[in-house]
């Protein structure tokens, strides 16, 4: 049985701690500071098995050397192509790897970065700054088409498929989410839920593939009646009605919200 464990980084950062029932090996995800890794794993007695990078931004890399100083010789996997240099297993789309006896399939979801990768299988997926709940990352590198692309990638995982963002974002992009589809009644649901773990200074997630695919607006994207809820906010992105024009316009908007 797998255990994910959130370990709080910066002000808004999980680090995502992977653990299995029978050993007392652990695997980090986005590690961008060692100090509360390395606090947790003495806490309950883990030793560090790995590191899964999802992309070379710092706040999910700092920690690494650090961390490789404390447990020499472990795995750091990571995009193939990424400019961080701490990855000693490069990886590419569609490659399977196994940690910890969990299979991962890698999907290369550039568009936050052009590096950027997810780990997933049926039960579980890292979407590092891809997808949030009820958002997506900021396109630093990539192109709208390249998110939606990488979007599709994530909207073809099970339902039940638990998501493992790496930031608290879920309140403020529930914000941008309503004042997009303001009578969608499972987003108003799911906001009122949040709201309520996080005055119990709770974390809002993992979410799962199919929440998103219900509140996200960004997962959302194709459906005419996200464009239809806001007359007048859309800007025309695309001329050629390509699939991720919509994406577009929702990205652009949430960029001025
Ligand atoms: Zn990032």
């Amino acid at each position: 049985m797998v255990q994910v464990k959130a370990i709080k980084a910066f002000s808004d950062n999980y680090i995502w701690c992977l653990t299995t029932d029978n050993s007392n090996q652990a695997w980090v995800v986005d590690p961008g500071q060692a100090q509360p890794v390395l606090a947790y794993l003495a806490e309950h007695e883990l030793t560090l098995g790995g590191i899964l990078i999802t992309h070379h931004h710092y706040d999910h890399t700092d920690g690494v050397a650090a961390l490789v100083g404390a447990y020499p010789n472990i795995s750091v996997y990571g995009p193939a192509n990424s400019p961080f240099k701490g990855i000693t297993h490069s990886l590419t789309d569609g490659q399977s790897i196994s940690v910890l006896n969990i299979n991962f399939t890698i999907l290369a979801t550039p568009g936050h970065t052009l590096d950027h990768i997810c780990y997933t299988n049926d039960e579980l997926a890292f979407t590092g700054d891809t997808l949030f709940s009820g958002g997506c990352g900021r396109l630093f590198e990539g192109t709208p088409k390249e998110m939606w692309e990488s979007f599709n990638k994530l909207r073809e995982l099970p339902a039940s498929c638990s998501v493992y963002c790496t930031h608290e974002y879920t309140q403020a992009n529930l914000a941008f989410a309503k004042a997009v589809e303001p009578r969608n009644p499972e987003l108003l649901a799911y906001s009122k839920k949040v709201n309520e773990l996080r005055s119990n200074n709770q974390i809002s997630l993992p979410t799962s593939i199919g929440q998103e695919l219900k509140i996200n607006p960004f997962m959302r994207s194709d459906l005419p009646t996200i464009t239809e809820l806001v007359p007048g906010k859309f800007i025309s992105v695309t001329k050629n009605n390509e699939p991720w024009g919509n994406f577009a316009s929702l990205r652009q908007f949430k960029d001025n919200f």
